[in-house]
């Protein structure tokens, strides 16, 4: 059978750090789903339909990784999808203490649930999207914290704003 995982985020944008989880997830699962979870009352800065396109650009090469939308509960995604584990990816201590509570919560509402965490490579330990963001939004550079693939989308998002 196969072993899928599941990995949620807001991705707004995918990172070069997401990019790295994502090929590292697809080494150790047989397929992937990369789920972009929003909650359908927040509006997030790229939408979601954009989320998803500069996700499968990224993911474009990778066989056995799929791009989703949920906007629901990730317990019933997971339960949905038949995922033997979510993955999540670590920066550093505050994320830790963040991810543990989830886990935890997960672990509660569907029992079984596995939370898998991937620690963050040193050179990427500094980037996250609000941070690409707030580059972006100021015309600062933003390579070296995305994918090449989808630099030129974001930076014309901001142009002019
Ligand atoms: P969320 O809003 O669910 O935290 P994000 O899109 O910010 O969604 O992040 C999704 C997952 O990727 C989280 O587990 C987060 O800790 C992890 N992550 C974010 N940035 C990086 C990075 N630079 N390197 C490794 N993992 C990261």
């Amino acid at each position: 059978m196969e072993r899928v995982c599941v990995y949620p985020g807001s991705f707004d944008p995918v990172t070069i750090g997401h990019a790295d989880i994502i090929e590292r997830a697809a080494r150790l699962f047989d397929q992937v789903i990369v789920a972009v979870l929003h909650n359908p009352n927040k509006t997030g800065c790229f939408r979601v339909s954009e989320r998803v396109d500069m996700l499968r650009t990224v993911t474009q090469g990778l066989e056995n990784v799929t791009v989703d939308v949920w906007d629901g509960l990730l317990v019933d995604y997971v339960r949905r999808t038949g995922a033997v584990a979510v993955i999540r990816g670590l920066r550093g201590s505050a994320d830790l203490e963040a991810e543990m509570t989830m886990a935890q919560i997960n672990a509660r509402l569907l029992p079984g649930m596995e939370t898998v965490f991937l620690t963050a490579k040193p050179e990427h330990v500094c980037v996250s999207s609000s941070a690409v963001r707030e580059a972006a939004s100021f015309g600062a550079p933003i390579r070296g914290f995305v994918p090449e693939s989808i630099e030129s989308t974001i930076l014309t998002r901001f142009d002019g704003a």
